[in-house]
Order: C-alpha cells, then structure tokens, then sequence
C-alpha cells in the first residue's frame, strides 16, 4: 500500500511530552514550598484521584472546574494537610507548565517528520499549561497549530473535538491524516471513531486496544521509517 498521508496529528502528554516527569517535578516543587510533606506514594494517591475526577468529567457526572476544585482538597484532607486545595491547583498548574520535559526522540523526529509532513497538536488539557510547554520544550516550532480541549471547550475522544480540530485546518481530508498517541481511548479510539488512521505509540509493551489500531510503534524513532514513502 502506498502511503498517502499529509497531515500527522500528534497527542502531546505521554506521547511528545513526558507529563508524569512534570508533574513530579512540578508536585514536589509546590508541596516543598509550603512545607508539606511529600512522597511517592502521595503521589500516586493524587494520581487516583485526579484520574477518577477525570473519569467522571469524561462521563458528564462533573463540570471541569470541581476537578481543579476538589483534587487537591481532598488530598490534603485524606493526608491530614491543612491548606486551600484550590489556591494550591492554581499554584501546582503554574509550576507544571514550567516543566517541559520531552519523550524520547521527540525533537529529532518532530523535526524530521515537518519536512514532509504538516504536524498538528491534539491535546486534552490547560490552554497555558500545554502551550507553555510545548513552547519551551522547542516542539512548538515544527507545528502547525495546537488545537488544546480548553480552547475548543470540548475533548478528546469527543467527536466533536475532532470536527472542531479538522474544519480549522486547510485542505483537511480524513484519508490523508494520521493520528498519533498513547491514549488507547483519546487518541486510537477517537481517532478510529472519526474515521482517521490511528498510531498507537505505546513504549510500555501493554495490550493493544480492540479493535487495534492501524499502526502500533513503541518509540517515537520509528516513525520516520514506518511514514517512509513505499510502494508494495
Ligand atoms: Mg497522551
């Protein structure tokens, strides 16, 4: 088959831009700053909150606002720390979008990739906290556009995120586009949904989602060679 694509949409956290790292990093900044204690298994306590916010979010069950709201509030109130748990989300949203740490080859093949290619950002997140890092981390420069899901008000897997996203690019063709990400659910099942090609990136060897996705790479190397023009 020959590969006829022109425009790649590229998912940013977990898949050009190590979002775990930042918000480690970015965590333990904050935390030290006003003297709370910190560790790992906090850690992932707030992991397990943030993400079931998330789910409900995703579900319709709350607006956005109650997970800034109430992550850290409840945190604090599980770990017996006295402090504004909103004012600490505002602080916490700062310090992540100063960090910009990337994936493994990101510049390289980003880079290469915008000679051939039209790179667009599809993201779910903070308008300034995406865009700031992107920014930073010298990504930025090789993309067209970042379309961010707090801009457009909708998200990822949302149909409507992608209809947003394509009707605001020039010449947009589903046959011609190719999204790349590691959400099995945002990324390939959204994509898949609204009739895009899918690259699941997936570094960490877990199963891949049903039905696959069209392509599956486990670095980012790989995709200058796998978006090679060939003929078979
Ligand atoms: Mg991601």
């Amino acid at each position: 088959m020959k590969q006829t694509y022109e425009l790649l949409l590229f998912d940013a956290d977990g898949t050009l831009l190590d979002f775990d790292r930042s918000e480690h990093a970015a965590m333990r900044k904050v935390f030290a700053r006003h003297g709370y204690p910190y560790s790992e298994e906090l850690l992932q306590r707030y992991r397990a909150i943030n993400s079931r916010l998330w789910r409900d979010y995703e579900k319709d069950r709350i607006l956005k606002p109650v997970i800034h709201m109430t992550r850290f509030q409840q945190l604090f109130s599980e770990y017996g720390i006295e402090g504004d748990g909103a004012a600490f989300n505002r602080e916490y949203l700062d310090a992540l979008a100063a960090e910009h740490f990337t994936i493994d080859g990101a510049e390289e093949v980003c880079r290469a990739l915008s000679q051939r290619f039209r790179l667009y950002v599809v993201t779910n997140g903070v308008s300034h906290v995406q865009r700031r890092r992107m920014r930073d981390s010298g990504l930025e420069a090789y993309f067209s556009a970042l379309f961010v899901s707090e801009e457009l008000g909708v998200q990822k897997p949302r149909r409507e995120f992608f209809e947003l996203a394509s009707s605001a690019i020039g010449g947009f063709c589903r046959e011609k586009a190719l999204i790349i990400g590691d959400s099995p659910t945002s990324d390939i099942g959204g994509g898949q949904a609204f009739g895009l090609d899918t690259c699941w990136f997936n570094p960490s060897g877990r199963p891949a989602p049903v039905p696959p996705p069209t392509w599956e790479i486990h670095s980012l190397r790989e995709l200058p060679e796998l978006l090679s023009p060939r003929e078979a």
